[in-house]
């Protein structure tokens, strides 16, 4: 039976590969990945050989029929991404639907993912959380976006890279109250792993300090909104209406 399998690769450190994913990633027909480059470092490390087929953003619904035929020709196929789990903020959603209404059977090699393993450090509560993945690029747009999360009751984590890592945490203290806590995990499972927990004033200042702290790749979380209905106005002024409603209106 052919089979797509979806596997998780180490988010820095290469111990954190599975047996299962070792296993799958030596046996199947084909590796689609996101940069054959950082795949083919990665099984090489493994001593293991494969043939690639890439797949990112910008061909993924021109390389479903190529998928699709190789599973019909008997084929199991593994989907990989430069790190972590696939599709978390990453490609392969278009692949994975095209496959599974197809009949093929689509089956997790579960393993890393940064938005779990910040939140599993970070000491803010999980029982319940919103991934927002990647801000818009554009400072207007960020704004508005965070505005409209500002009354969100669930931990909310946010993906982040090393150039705008600075803009988005003053924009956070500006939506959200300098006050507000927040955890910035920086460079997971690698050399240079950090956690920092903190209000959000704070955390603009500690990214200012040195620029040590803007190197590497960022999880931000930040603590849901603590009063349903707030008792103050703090936080909700008039050019926040403005932005949320001109966000809103036509
Ligand atoms: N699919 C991946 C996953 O399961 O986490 C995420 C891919 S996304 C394109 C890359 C982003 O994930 C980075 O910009 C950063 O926000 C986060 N990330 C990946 N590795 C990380 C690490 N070692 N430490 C902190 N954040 C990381």
């Amino acid at each position: 039976e052919s089979v797509l399998y979806i596997v998780a690769t180490p988010l820095g450190n290469l111990g954190d590969i599975s047996d299962r994913a070792r296993a799958v990633l030596g046996a199947v027909g084909l590796i689609a990945a996101e940069d054959t480059r950082v795949t083919q470092r990665l099984l090489s490390h493994l001593g293991l050989k494969a043939r690639y087929l890439s797949l990112h953003e910008h061909n993924e619904t021109a390389r479903v029929p190529v998928i699709l035929q190789a599973l019909a020709e008997g084929q199991s196929v593994a989907l990989v991404s430069d790190a972590g789990t696939p599709l978390i903020s990453d490609p392969g959603f278009r692949l994975v639907r095209a496959v599974r209404e197809a009949g093929w059977r689509v089956s997790p090699i579960p393993g890393p993912s940064a938005v779990i393993a910040a939140l599993s450090v970070s000491g803010l509560p999980t029982d319940r959380f919103v991934f927002e993945g990647f801000l818009p690029a554009r400072g207007a747009k960020r704004r508005t976006y965070l505005q409209a999360l500002v009354r969100e009751t669930g931990t909310l984590v946010f993906y982040e890279s090393s150039h705008r890592i600075a803009d988005c945490l003053e924009d956070m203290a500006q939506a959200f109250g300098t006050a507000r806590r927040a955890v910035v995990a920086r460079e997971l499972t690698k050399h240079f792993e950090q956690v920092v927990s903190a209000p959000l004033g704070d955390l603009v200042a500690w990214i200012a300090v040195n620029e040590d702290h803007r190197r590497g790749e960022f999880v931000v979380m930040v603590e849901g909104a603590t009063d349903a209905v707030p008792d103050d106005t703090s936080g909700i002024s008039a050019a926040h209406v403005i932005a949320v409603l001109a966000a809103a209106l036509p």
